[in-house]
This record gives structure tokens, C-alpha cells and sequence, in this order.
């Protein structure tokens, strides 16, 4: 397998698009009902937009009218990572991508049963690839 060099932030910004830049590795938001994946119910898996990691498949999709797509559950541990975040004067749990470190969005305590977790994730960070 190709060992994978780490990408600087210029390499980014030369890679993605403007948006995906924005979002992915300057921790920003796209508006709100505004992504491609926010209704959208195709089977299949989505994955990181800066690295191609795979993130969530689309089982744990679900419509949570929050105005971003929404996840109940990562794919797996390894794959997801959370920092605290304590912007906007509040405290948040930001998730990243393990292999890139890019912005994906946050996870929240407001999901669905059994696990009552909600990943609110920018549609910007994910590629979509059906089965
Ligand atoms: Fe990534």
C-alpha cells in the first residue's frame, strides 16, 4: 500500500474547493438546508471529502429536521474523532476526520434510541457513494 503524506494547508486549499476548504479545514458551517445529503435517503456509505475515509453508512442516516444530515452512529471509532470545541460562547463536541483531521461537524445527545446520539454533519465534508 502507498504511504500517504501528510497534506499541508496549501496543498488543501489547491485540492478542495473553496467550500470544502471553508468547512473542512477551516472548521466552518455551510447554511443551514443548504447541502446536497441534508434530504437525501440513497443506500450507501459516505465518506470524508478531503481523504476518502470512510464515515457513516446510510443505515444510520436519519431526518432529524435539524437542517443538516444527520447520523446516529460512525462507522467506527477509529474513523471519528472528538475535540471539544468551546467557540460561539458555547460548549459543543466537534467531530473531525482520524485520517485528515477535517472538519466534519458535531455530535450531539439528542438522537435517536437506543444510542441517543446525533452527528450533525456538513454535507460539504462527505462524498456519497452508493452500494
Ligand atoms: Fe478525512
Amino acid at each position: 500500500m502507498e504511504e500517504k503524506q501528510p497534506i499541508t494547508e496549501d496543498g488543501w486549499q489547491k485540492k478542495l474547493s473553496e467550500e470544502e476548504f471553508r468547512v473542512l479545514r477551516l472548521k466552518g458551517t455551510e447554511r443551514p438546508n443548504s447541502g446536497k445529503y441534508n434530504i437525501y435517503d440513497q443506500k450507501g456509505s459516505y465518506y470524508c471529502a478531503g481523504c476518502g475515509e470512510k464515515l457513516f453508512d446510510s443505515n444510520s442516516k436519519f431526518e432529524s429536521g435539524c437542517g443538516w444530515p444527520s447520523f446516529s452512529e460512525r462507522i467506527s471509532s477509529d474513523s471519528i474523532e472528538y475535540i471539544e470545541d468551546k467557540s460561539l460562547g458555547m460548549i459543543r463536541t466537534e467531530v473531525v476526520c482520524t485520517q485528515c483531521k477535517g472538519h466534519l461537524g458535531h455530535v450531539f445527545n439528542d438522537g435517536p434510541p437506543p444510542n441517543g446520539i446525533r452527528y450533525c454533519i456538513n454535507s460539504v465534508s462527505l462524498r456519497f457513494e452508493s452500494e
